[in-house]
């Protein structure tokens, strides 16, 4: 009896915490959201349909897709780097990317990064820990976490930095420490979006310094970061990391750039 009482209240005061938590519209394409949907997360049902997940056939060190009939053709070669793997050996033991870059988590990507929504970037990270095991990322527990860091003037622009938001969601998720300082970034680099593969790989050079060794000495540690495009920004901070002793470097990332 109590608890029927009880309930619809506990319910009302629930839903009305949730309205204020939770933007009643979809941050993609401005729909109202139900209460079913608000619990979820500030995206409606049909747009988060639309959100493409990385699945194998993947290369294994890299996490680049694979086309099905590479699969198909030599199950065993998948577990063989890709060609650009092949090309220039990471330096980190594998990176894996939950989404690809395109349509709505794209859109929600610039809403959490350009708009400054952080209830965006904590429920994309909350999404990448829950789909962790249906992309078969594949990523031993790490020891610590490190978020790839911004420069100053960026910081100062957004007044946060994305990766360590993404970083402390899947921490406390995992359970697993962050160090938001572990990592620095010491030359702030011009815009990547344009250049080739070749060119990022000698923007990104040098732009990052360990602050602290001991956190990361002899550890796993769990790079993670907003978006992979070619893996530079990647490669540069698991090289600095892994010169500073860290046992082994994985990388996370929430989405990938396929590039065509
Ligand atoms: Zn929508
Ligand atoms: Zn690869």
């Amino acid at each position: 009896m109590a608890e029927e009482i009880f309930l619809p209240k506990i319910r009302l005061l629930r839903e009305a915490s949730l309205e204020l938590l939770f933007p009643s519209t979809c941050s993609v394409c401005g729909v109202r959201l139900g209460w079913g949907e608000q619990t979820k997360g500030p995206v409606c049902t049909a747009c988060w349909g639309q959100a493409r997940l990385i699945q194998p056939p993947i290369c294994s060190v890299c996490g680049q897709p694979l086309s099905d009939e590479v699969s198909r053709d030599s199950a065993e070669e998948i577990m063989i780097n890709c060609s650009s793997c092949q090309e220039c050996s990471p330096v980190f033991s594998r990176a894996r990317s939950i989404f690809y870059y395109e349509g709505p988590i794209r859109h929600l990507i610039h809403e959490f990064k350009y708009r400054g929504k952080v209830s965006v970037g904590k429920f994309l990270a909350r999404s990448m820990v829950s789909l962790w095991d249906s992309c078969q990322v594949g990523i031993p527990s790490p020891d610590c976490i490190v978020p790839v860091p911004i420069g100053i003037k960026k910081l100062r622009q957004r007044e946060f930095n994305q990766s360590l938001i993404l970083a402390r969601q899947i921490g406390k998720l995992l359970k697993v420490p962050v160090y938001p300082f572990a990592l620095k970034r010491v030359k702030e680099v011009a815009p990547q979006m344009k250049l080739s593969r070749e060119e990022r790989m000698r923007n990104v050079q040098n732009a990052f310094q360990v602050r602290n060794e001991r956190k990361v000495c002899g550890r796993r540690v769990l790079l993670v970061d907003d978006v992979f495009t070619t893996g530079a920004t990647a490669r540069e901070c698991s090289l600095i990391l892994r010169q500073n002793g860290a046992r082994e470097v994985s990388v996370l990332t929430l989405a990938r750039s396929v590039l065509g």
